[in-house]
């Protein structure tokens, strides 16, 4: 949606988009969607929460028929409670918010900004409990924790997932590094990824999350492969989604606000 954002990390996944879109132009851009069959959109880049139209661009998407709405945010505006409620009532069904790490040592390095891991969790907890109260009214809102894998990060990946549980995520996403600008930090190597995203595959499996691994090829390794696929199997699954807020997965969820 924009060039902005109101962090400014190290590695940034959303570098190179220089543009902003105006209403009307990504409004028109949804019903060009609706006319194609599309039924999910996903809000993006850099930081859509800055953009002023943002709770009525996604009315109009619920309003066009979107059945998946999605923001991809670092989420520290949600903790206004207006915003929040704002998005919510407009009909956002998803959210997906990265954090660099499991504490503000590592989060708030990466980000560049002091304080940013302490506003992402309250806006997290901020939307998530306006979405609750306002559940009877409004469409749920699904929360996916998003974590890069990084050198900075590594050796904690594990620990995401009891943050990621604690923050009443439906799903831990753990994303590749690609290889960036010479001035950003290199990814780490493999085997350190391998054993970590082994660690971390245990402890969700332990606590029934579902994780998925984005941008990470087979490992080629059958103890981790197996843990990965045990992860995202859906006997795992289910049960999470059922006790999930009494929140139903997306494709079963109404069109239309109550
Ligand atoms: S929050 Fe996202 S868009 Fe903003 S600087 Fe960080 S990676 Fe880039």
């Amino acid at each position: 949606m924009m060039d902005r954002c109101n962090n400014g990390c190290q590695v940034c996944f959303e570098q190179g988009r220089a543009f902003e879109i105006e209403r009307a132009a990504l409004e028109f851009q949804l019903e060009v969607g609706r006319e194609q069959g599309a039924l999910q959109v996903t809000f993006t880049g850099r930081e859509p929460t800055l953009h002023e139209s943002l709770p009525q661009i996604v009315a109009s998407a619920r309003d066009l028929g979107y059945l998946v709405i999605q923001l991809v945010t670092n989420g520290r505006r949600l903790g206004d409670p207006d915003l929040a409620r704002a998005l919510v009532a407009a009909g956002l069904t998803e959210v997906l918010v990265p954090l660099w790490g499991p504490d503000a040592a590592i989060h708030d390095e990466m980000t560049r900004v002091k304080g940013s891991f302490a506003q992402t969790v309250r806006g997290v907890r901020t939307l998530l409990a306006v979405a609750g109260a306002e559940k009877t009214r409004a469409r749920a809102v699904g929360f996916t924790l998003g974590t890069p894998v990084t050198a900075r990060n590594v050796a904690r990946l594990a620990e995401m997932v009891p943050l990621a549980h604690r923050l009443r995520a439906v799903e831990l996403s753990f994303l590749r590094q690609r290889e960036g600008a010479p001035d950003q930090p290199l990814p780490p190597p493999d085997h350190e990824v391998r054993a970590a995203l082994r660690d971390a595959l245990e402890v969700a499996v332990a606590l029934r999350l579902p994780v998925t691994l984005v941008g990470f090829a087979p490992f080629d390794e059958p103890a981790l492969d197996a843990r990965r696929a045990e992860a995202l199997n859906d006997d795992v699954l289910a049960p999470l989604l059922a006790h999930a807020g009494d929140r139903p997965p997306p494709c079963h969820q109404p069109a239309e606000d109550a």
